[in-house]
């Protein structure tokens, strides 16, 4: 099998990533589509065919444009994420609560 490239720049240095929400898990999972990182340029995306888990197990780039791909960043968008769906869900239960209070007030 074709080893997969970048869509963005044509390496074939891909990493696997893990499917995160609901949309890509649904997308993982009806599909043959893996998501991927770029080690050399940071493109994430999706690919078919067998993408390696682990950097480590692919050879780095000599010379990547950019930043590598670092576990640190990696967790630092987690935990982005991961504020953005708090936040996200905070605005959610606000507006219902809003919503209530205004039935509610809004009842002869
Ligand atoms: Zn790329």
């Amino acid at each position: 099998m074709r080893a997969p490239t970048c869509t963005a720049c044509g390496s074939s240095q891909l990493r696997r990533i893990r499917a995160r929400g609901l949309g890509q898990r649904a997308v993982r999972t009806f599909s043959s589509l893996r998501r991927y990182a770029c080690l050399a340029c940071r493109h994430e995306g999706w690919a078919r065919g067998p993408i390696p888990w682990d950097a480590g197990a692919a050879p780095r780039p000599i010379q990547a444009p950019g930043r590598p791909l670092e576990a640190r960043d990696l967790a630092s968008r987690r935990r982005r994420r991961l504020a953005f769906a708090a936040s996200l869900c905070t605005a959610i239960l606000a507006g219902s609560m809003v919503a209530l209070v205004v039935d509610w007030a809004g009842r002869p």
